[in-house]
């Protein structure tokens, strides 16, 4: 089904089965580091965008009752999931019909928003993130749409956490040059702390993303900034490699569902799809010759990524 994707192996959530909230890529953001690519659709309405919010339930609840592992079900997708008028029916449609544990993964620009602050409070874990708490650079790093502060977002992510009975996990990336000034890095760190969140992940551009000059910070440069926000914090590191289990599903279909979400080495692609390197390099050849994918080399590693029309 076009929605779901998964269950995968996530750094993060161990085996996640994914929905894509928003149609490709329709986001408050066009963050110049996105691994989606540029946004597309650059909005703050939220619109109802399932075409049946039942069916993608059913979906759901026959592979929540089909065995195998889900330790989460993850709204994210393309672009901003609360973007979605849905968000808050689906969650407590999942919430009161499985026993799995709901994620959301956000940029938070619209946890201003009542709606969405309430929606969310239904999850169990909340992914935000920040990564600039000065409008200049957060105007400079994410490219919102016009009218979003830097300042109401961190206070309502702040406020998030305090009304929140889950866990919040914030995460924060930085790209060089763009925010990572003594100042930017000031002002984020006294954000954080207002924000108080039970764990800190920071990370630094690893991929292609919307634009080839979003450039990563030094290891030294992320460690400092870890350091100074103490043991909640961690640098986000490569993808876990323990969940290599199958999603049970046909390799290419995978593969390609893999790289349509964002650009994928064959390591991560392996750890997905738990089959043998020679076996999923003949099926991405064989996806590469359709079109369907295309491959490419980014900081000295090959990456392949989905065609788009
Ligand atoms: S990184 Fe996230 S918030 Fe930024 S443009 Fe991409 S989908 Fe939107």
């Amino acid at each position: 089904m076009k929605y779901i994707f998964g269950p995968v192996p996530s750094r993060r959530l161990g085996m996640s089965l994914g929905i894509d909230m928003v149609p490709y890529k329709t986001c408050t953001f066009d963050c110049i580091y996105c691994e989606c690519g540029r946004t597309t659709v650059h909005e703050a309405i939220r619109r109802r965008h399932f075409d049946s919010l039942s069916l993608v339930l059913d979906e759901v609840l026959k592979l929540t009752r089909s065995g195998r592992r889900i330790d989460y079900i993850t709204l994210s997708g393309s672009g901003e999931p609360t973007l979605n008028l849905q968000c808050g029916e689906f969650i407590r449609e999942v919430k009161s019909k499985t026993d799995k544990r709901v994620a959301v993964l956000t940029n938070g620009s619209l946890l201003t928003r009542e709606d969405v602050f309430k929606e969310l409070l239904a999850a169990d874990l909340v992914v935000p993130s920040l990564d600039s708490a000065r409008q200049s650079s957060f105007e400079r790093v994410n490219r919102p749409v016009k009218g979003m502060s830097a300042q109401e977002i961190a206070e309502a992510t702040a406020e998030f956490v305090k009304a929140f009975e889950g866990e919040v996990w914030l995460e924060v990336l930085l790209v060089k040059g763009f925010n990572d000034s003594q100042d930017d890095l000031a002002a984020l760190s006294d954000a954080v702390m207002r924000i108080a969140p039970d764990q800190i992940q920071v990370g630094t551009v690893e991929r292609p993303g919307a634009e080839d000059w979003a450039r990563p910070v030094s290891s030294k440069k992320l460690e400092d900034f870890v350091a100074g926000l103490g043991p909640r914090a961690a640098v986000i590191g490569q993808p876990n490699r323990d969940f290599g289990v199958s999603t049970g599903r046909d390799i290419a279909a995978d593969a390609l569902a893999l790289v349509s979400r964002r650009p994928c080495t064959i390591e991560d692609i392996e750890s997905a799809v738990s089959e043998k390197r020679p076996v999923i390099m003949g099926k991405l050849r064989e996806l590469e010759q359709a079109g369907k994918i295309t491959r490419y080399s980014h900081n000295g590693k090959t990456f392949y990524a989905a065609r788009r029309e």
